[in-house]
């Protein structure tokens, strides 16, 4: 493991009141070039990466092209391209892995049952990460607890059991919604088209619909799965403190 139990106990302690900036400087220094930052072009990570990309600009950022995006989160991918001057790290699936799974079961076959559903964001989304993370030390995502029960206690540093013990930051778990948009505003962090159309929480276009006033935000995930968890699998996998 790159740190231990204890080690990780002792820093999620002192990080508990210091700054996202300060925790991820602290995770630059000690990890970078071995530390990547997920992205799904979402407020959370847009903040965590201008956080990230100011104190290293040369941050590494990877997102996962799951081939069933919105058009409007591929036109996200240019423009933090363009405005942040980076090689963004766009995964995509398996060909083969899904040539075989949409021969079997079909395009849509995530509507069929839950099984379904997490077969293709296992084979469009977990696999690549998983991939990817073989090869770091440290990943980092804007996870925040208030977006939804299954994240309500996750800690700002954990040991990532599913992936090879490699550690997971979640910099700003302890942030408001207030916070964000303090953010987005002061610093010019570019938003993502669809919020503007009622959606609350994006994912992919056929997995994703707008939310009504008095929803949860993510309601609008996998809306057919009404009292079901609404994850991937992406950060799901058991973590220790
Ligand atoms: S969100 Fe939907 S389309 Fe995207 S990987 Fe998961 S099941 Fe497949």
């Amino acid at each position: 493991m790159v740190l231990s139990k204890e080690e990780v106990q002792k820093l999620d302690e002192e990080f508990a009141k210091k700054s996202a900036e300060e925790f991820l400087g602290w995770a630059l220094n000690r990890f970078h070039p071995k530390m990547a930052l997920a992205n799904s072009f979402q407020t959370e990570d847009m903040v965590v990466l201008d956080i990230a990309w100011r104190i290293q600009p040369k941050v590494r950022v990877f997102t996962l092209d799951t081939g069933r995006l919105h058009q409007e989160t591929y036109d996200m991918m240019d423009r933090v391209r363009d405005q942040y001057g980076m090689n963004l790290e766009i995964l995509v699936p398996d060909s083969a892995e899904v040539e075989a799974m949409v021969r079997s079961k079909g395009q849509n076959l995530f509507y069929q049952s839950t099984e379904n559903r997490h077969e293709c964001c296992g084979v469009r989304k977990v696999n690549l990460l998983k991939r990817l993370l073989s090869g770091v030390d440290c990943w980092v995502t804007g996870l925040r607890r208030d977006q939804w029960a299954t994240r309500s206690s996750i800690s700002k540093i954990e040991i990532d059991a599913g992936n090879n013990g490699i550690v997971k930051l979640n910099p700003i778990a302890d942030w408001t919604d207030q916070q964000l948009a303090d953010y987005i505003r002061v610093h010019n962090v570019p938003s993502h088209a669809l919020y503007q159309k009622g959606f609350t929480s994006i994912g992919c276009l056929p997995c994703t619909r707008p939310t009504q006033a008095g929803e949860n935000p993510r309601a609008g995930r996998w809306w057919w799965e009404q009292d079901l968890q609404k994850e991937c699998g992406l950060h799901v996998a058991a973590a220790e403190k």
